[in-house]
């Protein structure tokens, strides 16, 4: 039996976030496979989850026998709706995830009230909202678990890695039994060729060849030439081989790095957030809800434009780093939706929001004038979703994501 000591980065984040133990994995699926296994999912259980989401919250439900079970979002903070929440909970619902979208807080408050009523666990997936606050508490700390990502487009950026916050002894002794009985460490190569891209990444990167490199290494990772963030094997809906793996000592090291910038990196987010919205205020635009008990800290600031498709490929000829997630119910756009039991329809509003919402970076490569010219453009070159102008614009060949949707 091999045993994995507990990596300072582990400490150090679960002293942060205020609960007994964290543990570190190789992606954020992989921390939340391994919760889902050490709570017992198995066969038959069925787990509440937010139809916009990402497919990596899918897949490890389906490895261990689970069925997924999609609640509909609130269209203003693209969150759980926890009356449809309620709606799908039957004696077979073992779990919930609160996903925390965007970093926009979920209604724990709601959520937690029909967990208990039901007697059903609340995961909180955190993996776009490090750093948010509730009535001046983090998410990650309200339920028994947590999971974090630190994979590139994330608040902190290792290139892959996951961690899995964990505020029960009782949760906490069965992770460590897991993580020592069948938990495997990452390869020679998988994590040579992860370094590698994690250095080529920082090279390359600049505001106006982002979304270039995004298709650069989507295009390397259907190859087999990078450690991708999905593979294409995962669709398959079967566990691939040693899927439940641990950090590297380079993702370790580079995350513990990047951790110790947190307070920095939460003030950049909040400040481009305040840059983005003053700007979005005086042009008339729609802006996120404020909450006053909650302080968000946003991993991309989502915004809902017509013809989303037609954006995307302006913003791409004219290199504006503008992100498009969630594309599907299931991110990515090319996701069998059927195939995860996701029949259309069943979520309306996550569908309608997966149709119109861009987002703007708030990252640290993104200066003030980055943010200003991106917003601008923004502006000049997109209508707001609920806008009631109609588009008079020419019409226009759509080069990039034409080959992947149609437009809505
Ligand atoms: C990125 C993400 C995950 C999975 O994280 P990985 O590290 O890519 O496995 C899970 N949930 C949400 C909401 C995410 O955005």
């Amino acid at each position: 039996m091999k045993k994995f000591v507990q990596y300072e980065f582990e400490s150090a984040f679960a002293e942060w976030l205020g609960i007994p133990r964290a543990f570190a994995f190789w992606k954020g699926r992989v921390a939340l496979y391994a919760v889902l296994k050490a709570m017992g999912i198995s066969e038959g259980d069925e787990v509440a989850v937010p139809g916009y989401t990402c497919i990596a919250n899918v897949t490890p439900i389906y490895y261990l026998g689970a069925i997924p079970k999609y609640v509909d979002i609130l269209p203003g903070t693209y969150n759980m709706n926890p009356r449809a929440l309620e709606e799908v909970i039957t004696s077979r619902t073992k779990a919930i995830i609160a996903q925390h979208t965007y970093g926009i807080p979920a209604d724990l408050n709601e959520i937690i009230r029909i967990s208990e009523k039901y007697g059903v666990p609340v995961l909180e997936d955190c993996c776009l909202a490090l750093g948010t606050r509730i009535n001046g508490k983090r998410v990650g700390s309200f339920t028994a678990a947590s999971y974090f990502s630190f994979q590139w487009s994330k608040t902190i950026r290792i290139g892959l890695g996951g961690m899995l916050a964990i505020n029960d002894k009782n949760l906490a002794g069965k992770i460590e039994a897991l993580r020592n009985q069948s938990m495997s460490s990452p390869g020679m190569l998988e994590s040579t060729l992860l370094s590698a891209q994690m250095l080529a990444y920082g090279l390359l990167y600049r505001p106006s060849t982002a979304m270039f490199l995004e298709d650069f290494f989507r295009f390397l990772t259907n190859h087999g030439l990078v450690v991708g963030s999905y593979s294409l094997k995962e669709y398959d809906g079967s566990a691939p081989r040693h899927f439940l793996k641990g950090m590297n000592r380079v993702q370790e090291f580079i995350g513990r790095l990047g951790f110790r910038k947190i307070e920095a990196i939460i003030s950049h987010r909040t400040m481009l957030q305040k840059i983005y919205e003053e700007y979005l205020q005086k042009m008339n635009w729609p802006v996120l809800n404020d909450s006053v008990d909650s302080e968000p800290v946003l991993v991309r600031y989502p915004i809902r434009v017509k013809r989303k498709l037609q954006v995307l490929d302006d913003a791409y000829r004219d290199h504006i780093e503008l992100g498009s997630w969630f594309d599907s119910p299931l991110h990515p756009r090319e996701t069998p939706l059927e195939r995860y039991g996701y029949i259309k329809g069943t979520c309306p509003e996550a569908e309608q929001a997966a149709r119109e919402v861009v987002n703007l970076p708030l990252h640290m490569r993104i200066t003030p004038k980055h943010a200003e010219t991106i917003v601008k453009w923004l502006v000049e070159n997109a209508i707001p979703a609920n806008s009631t102008i109609s588009i008079t614009g020419q019409s226009h060949q759509l080069t990039r994501y034409r080959l992947s949707g149609a437009d809505a």
